[in-house]
Order: C-alpha cells, then sequence, then structure tokens
C-alpha cells in the first residue's frame, strides 16, 4: 500500500492504537495523540483539546516516560525561559504497540497451552488480558475501563482468548502492512541547554 501523508493521523485514530494510548495514559492521551503530530507547548495543546494544562503535563509525563512521545526544547535568548514543543513519535509508538500486543499474545497461548502453570489476568468487557506484574502494577484494575480483572478464568474465557489472540494476530499484521513504513521516519530532537 502506498504511504500518504495522513497516514499519521490514520495510524493515531486506530481503533486499537487509541486504546493503546488510553492504557498508557488515560482516556485523554488519544486525543492529546492526534494533536501531537507536529511539535506543539503543553499550552497550546490544552487549549486545542479542551483539557487543563496540569492535566496535559500529566499525561504527557506518562507518555513520555513509555518513550511514545518526545519533546523540543529551545530557549528565548532574552527573557531566558524555555520554550517546550512536544509530539509523537511514531516510530516508537508503533513499536510499543507492536510489542505489547506480542506480549499479548504470547501470553494468551502460554495460558492456552498450559492452563495451571501459567496466571493471567483478564478484563472480560475489553476483551484484554494482564500478566502478573502488570495486573500487579494496575492494583488489579483494567486501565481501560476500571472493573477490576479476574484471574480465575472459566472454559468460557478459554474460548474468548483463543478469538482474541486471532483477533491480535489479524490486527498486527494490518498495522505493519498498513503503517510500517511510519517506522522509517526519521525525528531530530533539538534539546537547548
Ligand atoms: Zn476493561
Amino acid at each position: 500500500m502506498r504511504s500518504s501523508m495522513n497516514d499519521p493521523k490514520k495510524f493515531i485514530e486506530r481503533k486499537e492504537i487509541q486504546l493503546f494510548l488510553k492504557s498508557i495514559g488515560g482516556e485523554y492521551a488519544p486525543i492529546l495523540a492526534a494533536n501531537m503530530i507536529e511539535p506543539i507547548s503543553d499550552e497550546d495543546l490544552a487549549a486545542k483539546c479542551n483539557i487543563r494544562a496540569a492535566d496535559v503535563r500529566m499525561i504527557l509525563n506518562k507518555m513520555h516516560y513509555m518513550g511514545v512521545i518526545d519533546y523540543n526544547r529551545s530557549k528565548d535568548k532574552e527573557s531566558g525561559w524555555y520554550y517546550y514543543g512536544w509530539f509523537v513519535r511514531l516510530d516508537k509508538l508503533i513499536d510499543a504497540y507492536l510489542q505489547q500486543k506480542e506480549e499479548d499474545l504470547k501470553n494468551i497461548e502460554q495460558r492456552l497451552n498450559d492452563s495451571d502453570a501459567f496466571t493471567l489476568y483478564i478484563c472480560r468487557k475489553c476483551e484484554q488480558t494482564y500478566d502478573f506484574d502488570r495486573a500487579t502494577s494496575l492494583l488489579y484494575h483494567c486501565p481501560l475501563c476500571e472493573t477490576i480483572l479476574d484471574r480465575d478464568i472459566t472454559d468460557e474465557d478459554l474460548k474468548k482468548m483463543a478469538r482474541m489472540a486471532e483477533q491480535i494476530r489479524k490486527e498486527t499484521s494490518e498495522i505493519r502492512r498498513q503503517f510500517g513504513h511510519l517506522h522509517a521516519k526519521k525525528y531530530k530532537t533539538m534539546k537547548v541547554i
């Protein structure tokens, strides 16, 4: 498929990517990401998305911690003030997404193959799984819907998980095919000290 100028926007607007961003930075992470394809200051971002600047900064921190966004820093010579321009690293976002999904897939397969030996938590509502470490760090709540995660996997869940695995395979190969080229984008960051 040929790449187009709209691909970054289309990529971020994809349902799976929106869910992934939400799982990193909460409810507003997708809208912030969609407005950060080009560098933008946190204040402009807050005004554009109609979200409090303090909340925007908190979400930016979470996304930056995960490595899916970066910033340029410049300095006004007269005032000595620093200016920050935040932007999405599409290459890192696609990597982080694919890595997470591969891990989910591996976990599901492991749980399907050896149901006694492997602990996996599930949110049935969102059809997402979380391994022990992630579930613990989330305090056993789904980051997408706040439902308490369940580790008592039923036979019905196993059937559901087999479908989830199939869905992950389909979705990741589609994203690789359609948006893999975003990975080649070169980012130059400028950080004036
Ligand atoms: Zn959920």
